[in-house]
């Protein structure tokens, strides 16, 4: 498995209610945005797909020791 960080894609996520920025990366497959909330460490996914692709920022909702991977 190759792990090349070059040029991997991401977007800008606001995490709520923690309100703090931070990023999601595009998951090998190019069918998600994966990431860790930087200030609870919730695991958050968001579907990426054609259009999704374009999105530069997106709304995340951290739920405070709930089951990660809602999305
Ligand atoms: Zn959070």
């Amino acid at each position: 498995m190759q792990t090349s960080s070059a040029g991997r894609k991401f977007i800008g996520a606001h995490f709520q209610p923690c309100n703090i920025y931070g990023r999601l990366y595009l998951n090998k497959e190019g069918t998600a945005y994966v990431g860790n909330c930087p200030k609870c460490g919730q695991s958050h996914r968001v579907k990426a797909g054609p259009k999704g692709a374009d999105v530069k920022m997106v709304q995340i909702f951290c739920f405070y020791g709930g089951a990660p991977g809602r999305y």
